[in-house]
């Protein structure tokens, strides 16, 4: 075995990756690529009622779209593939046989009916959260309450019978995690978790740790909800006499309140992204994804590696080759990470800056056909101007929409300001002064001396040029704009709002 770092990510494919997902899988990636280690992709399909059409290849599209890849992963087997479980199906049985013989696991034949009747029966008697553990297992119908021969019967019966562990009483189970610190569960609050199921496929707590091991993972790290299952982990190493892996939970992501973990629903709520990509749901709903909200990948990554770590100085823009830099597991917290949106977006915005304006190009062309194909104005310059002014690629239709269309009406409140039938003298003649100027030269300075030479100040011709060519008053410099629409485009809007100023103020 080799001393270095083996980690995994190991989705189940029971629906979309949610963005906790994503962020598990970065920092994984990130510690594998600090220290020269190696990540593995392992798809968790052993429970196939659960199993969502398409979420496997939802999986694999949105990591290789966020650029998180994998050294190891299905399709590439190597020595410790495969790494789809269900393709692993007879690796797994004979450990949980090697359990039941030493007497660390046993034989349940409890029909679904019974074990509802243990709950009920529990509840009846006012015990709270029974389980089918070191209480009640003697009542149940198992390998440990029934005599060998009637469990013989019953499992050569072929009757529905599935494997738990037998979880040892009034102990201790302790087990240290990188961002915890120790953590203790006491023995009697676990239950005998179902190792095999009656379909002889395991659960996934077999099958999870049997990998882990064979695999030779040598950190786990995952989210939060995995906290409590480790402690059936660290009893199953021990049972199977392999050391554990390294353990490290990471926060969970909160809503934007800070109360109670981010959902899917609320991403429909609020209407913010909580999936890397659109995942349509089966009744039809579709969630959209950072992808569609105009993120780039480094941006979303950026954002998601925030949520939970921090580089422990004041730098927050990072590359995701920065990432792997600054990144340590020392650097986790503990304490929930709130999703801010606005946060989100200023990652973003801030990573669309660093883009260059090839790159940029590429993203936006393909989005605007109808616009990257016109001669005038040229794409890249508009590109070019506006490139400070996006938070997220989808912005750029908006600002970028009066490049290509002229108004046909102007923001109603700075017209009735900037505009009355006394201008109307002084605009016609500033339309054309602009129209016989050379727009080779500085039009922007040639326009300011006239307005001087004019005794107009700069608030009252600005604004009405604004609007002409745009029709609102947030917007790219007006001179440039200009320059890339041309003149002959830029005195059609202006002579146009001659008239079209007068009607609309009237
Ligand atoms: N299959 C589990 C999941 O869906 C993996 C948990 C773990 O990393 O052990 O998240």
């Amino acid at each position: 075995m080799s001393d270095s770092i083996r980690v995994r990510f190991a989705p189940s494919p029971t629906g979309p990756l949610h963005i906790g997902g994503v962020r598990t899988a970065l920092y994984n990636y990130l510690l594998a690529k600090a220290t020269g280690g190696s990540l593995i992709l392992r798809i968790e399909d052993t429970d196939q009622k659960r199993y969502v059409e398409g979420a496997e290849q939802y999986i694999i599209d949105s990591l290789a779209w966020a650029g998180i890849t994998f050294d190891e992963k299905p399709g590439t087997e190597g020595p410790f593939g495969p790494y789809r479980q269900s393709e692993r199906s007879h690796i797994y049985k004979a450990y949980v046989e090697r359990l039941v013989k030493e007497g660390l696991a046993y034989y349940a034949f409890d029909t679904p009916a019974e074990l509802d009747a243990m709950r009920k029966d529990a509840e009846a008697r006012g015990e709270q959260g029974i389980k089918y553990g070191h209480q009640t297992r003697l009542r149940m119908r198992n390998s440990l309450s029934l005599s060998p021969e009637e469990s013989s019967t019953l499992l050569a019966d072929g009757s529905d019978v599935v494997v738990r562990l037998l979880v040892p009483s009034a102990q201790t189970v302790r087990f240290h995690d990188e961002i915890r610190g120790d953590v203790e569960f006491n023995s009697d609050e676990l239950d005998d978790k179902v190792l095999l199921k009656a379909d002889g496929l395991p659960t996934y707590h077999m099958a999870n740790i049997v990998d882990d091991h064979l695999m030779e993972i040598t950190h786990v790290i995952r989210g939060e909800e995995w906290l409590s299952s480790t402690a059936h982990h660290v009893l199953l190493y021990k049972a199977l006499g392999w050391e554990p892996p390294v353990f490290a939970h990471l926060p969970l992501i909160l809503k934007p309140t800070g109360k109670g973990k981010l959902s899917k629903r609320d991403g429909a709520k609020l209407g913010i992204p909580v999936f890397p990509m659109e995942w349509k749901d089966e009744s039809g709903e579709v969630y959209r994804g950072f992808r569609e909200e105009g993120f780039l990948p480094s941006g979303m990554l950026n954002f998601l590696a925030f949520l939970g770590w921090n580089p422990g100085t004041e730098q927050e823009i990072f590359s995701l080759e920065g990432l792997i830099d600054a990144f340590s597991l020392e650097q986790v917290v503990k304490a929930g990470a709130r999703f801010d949106m606005d946060k989100a977006q200023w990652f973003n915005q801030q990573h669309l800056k660093d883009l260059s304006v090839d790159r940029l190009v590429a993203l936006l062309r393909p989005m605007h056909p109808q616009w990257a194909s016109t001669e005038l104005p040229d794409f890249e310059g508009v590109v070019k101007l506006l490139q400070e002014r996006l938070t997220v690629l989808g912005d750029f239709q908006e600002e970028a929409r009066c490049f290509y269309e002229a108004p046909r009406s102007y923001e109603e409140k700075p017209l009735r300001k900037k505009y009355s039938p006394d201008s109307a003298g002084w605009y016609g003649e500033l339309i054309d002064y602009i129209d016989a100027s050379d727009w080779s030269q500085d039009l922007q300075a040639a326009v300011k001396s006239w307005a001087s030479n004019m005794g107009l100040g700069l608030g009252q011709v600005f604004p009405l040029l604004r609007l002409a060519l745009c029709g609102k008053m947030s917007g790219p410099g007006i001179f440039e704009l200009m320059q890339l629409i041309g003149k002959s485009e830029s005195l059609d809007r202006l002579r146009y709002s001659q008239t079209a100023f007068a009607a609309q103020a009237s």
